[in-house]
């Protein structure tokens, strides 16, 4: 058997599409789990829209995704090779130059090249979808190439997948209703057949096909909101494939040995933020600290004057037990563990209720008894809570723990006070308490 050879054809006309990184990725894994190679070709052979600055946008995101490729190509590169395959169909009778209007210049004559279309059924065995038949009758004699030394999409795409022995095209479903033509063009030259997979559309939560209108479309888009490469990889493979069990959690190596194309499905593949999220979160679970630190943006917080190493690998957890993706880091939720929070007296009050006389009482007692406590109690969440709550139970849970909560962090919301504590240390706690004594007139 031929050495099985995939690849993803990105035309370089906008950034790297979501759907161009998902067929990148059905590509890869294909080929890696057959031994194969895994190409990229860039399809810019239109000039006007093509830019390089898309070309490097592609090729940096399929990098970042860790989708090596084994060979890299230009189609603009190969165009002797098609000039060549049109002087041969045209030789063959297969194709011939037929002067028409021009559809871009009114009034202007241009002689482009058809092909001789034999009009027949085409059957092709489709990896997902089975046979496939399409009558090319109603197709006509299409156009393969704007003159003899400017072909078209079709032309081009058949002759740069037989040069390159493609053993499989796999691709987007928007593209089956171009492959009787393709077909009919490799046929006219001879040559043989790729096997074909069409992967299901990536729509919605509409179920229409997915669009700018839907959110972010772009790899870039994704890298920015703070979702790591393993988790978009992973969420990516999981549209429109599953696994043989109930497994959802997947690096590229397990992706690599799990992935089967016969389990992709027909229909269309709902793209949803939410599960995306859900993944993200598995992944970043696994990070080890460090790796966790780097994905963090904690310019803001290193800056601040109680910062310290020691103290920040304390407040981690807390943070990682929260997001689900690094880009939901707001630094101004942790911010008040490194400086002084700054606060309204009148926030003190459970509820906003009550009275601030009792509030004070009761921050004296807690201030009180938490002097008391030893250094081995402080570093205990379990102990500094027995320690007060008796006393909290006997006059109302809320209106003890919410000013001591408060005045710790200056937030409406933020861990309990039992979780800030022993962070914070016994001198800073008690200094944040006085604080908040001393406004209370
Ligand atoms: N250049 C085409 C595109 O960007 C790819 C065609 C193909 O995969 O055959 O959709």
């Amino acid at each position: 058997m031929n050495k099985i050879r995939t690849r993803i054809a990105p035309s370089p006309t906008g950034v790297l599409h979501m759907g161009t990184a998902r067929t990148a990725l059905v590509n890869y894994l294909f080929a890696k789990k057959m031994g194969g190679e895994f190409l990229i070709r860039i399809e810019d052979t239109d000039k006007e829209r093509s830019t390089k600055e898309f070309e490097t946008n592609i090729l940096d995101g399929l990098d970042w995704l860790g989708l090596q490729h084994d060979a890299l190509s230009r189609q603009s590169e190969d165009l002797k090779h098609h000039t060549d395959a049109i002087a041969k169909l045209i030789e063959s009778g297969a194709a011939y130059e037929s002067e028409e209007d021009s559809k871009r210049e009114e009034g202007k004559k241009v002689t482009i090249v058809r092909l001789k279309n034999p009009g027949k059924k085409i059957t092709f065995n489709d990896l997902i979808r089975g046979d496939v038949t399409f009558d090319t009758t109603d197709l006509g004699d299409f156009v393969i190439a704007r003159s003899v030394t400017d072909p078209l999409y079709h032309l081009a795409v058949v002759v740069d997948d037989e040069r390159s022995k493609i053993t499989h095209v796999i691709r987007g479903e928007d593209h089956i209703s171009n492959t009787p033509r393709q077909i009919l063009i490799q046929e006219a030259l001879g040559y043989e057949r790729p096997l074909y997979a069409h992967l299901p559309l990536i729509l919605g939560e509409d179920k229409s096909k997915l669009s700018k209108r839907h959110g972010a479309t772009s790899v870039d888009d994704y890298k920015e909101m703070g979702y790591t490469k393993d988790a978009f990889l992973n969420y990516l493979a999981l549209l429109g494939w599953h696994p043989t069990d109930e497994q959802e959690i997947f690096t590229l190596v397990e992706l690599v040995k799990e992935f089967d194309i016969a389990r992709v499905q027909k229909g269309g593949a709902i793209f949803s933020v939410e599960k995306l999220d859900w993944i993200n979160k598995h992944h970043i679970e696994k990070l080890s600290d460090e790796a966790y630190f780097v994905g963090l943006d904690l310019s803001e917080i290193i800056t601040l004057p109680q910062y310290s190493d020691e103290r920040m690998s304390m407040v981690l957890p807390l943070v990682r037990e929260r997001l689900h993706k690094f880009g939901d880091f707001e630094h101004e939720e942790i911010a008040f563990f490194f400086d002084t929070p700054t606060y309204k007296t009148e926030n003190l009050l459970f509820k906003g209720k009550g009275d601030i006389a009792d509030t004070k009482k009761h921050l004296e007692h807690v201030r009180k008894t938490l002097s008391e406590l030893g250094n081995d109690a402080w570093s205990d969440t379990e102990v500094l809570k027995a320690s007060i709550w008796d006393y909290a139970s006997e006059v109302g849970r809320g209106d003890v723990l919410w000013p001591l909560r408060y005045c710790l962090s200056g937030r409406d919301k933020s861990p309990d006070p039992f979780t800030i504590l022993p962070i914070l240390g016994k001198e800073e706690s008690l200094k944040r308490i006085d604080t908040a004594l001393e406004d209370i007139v």
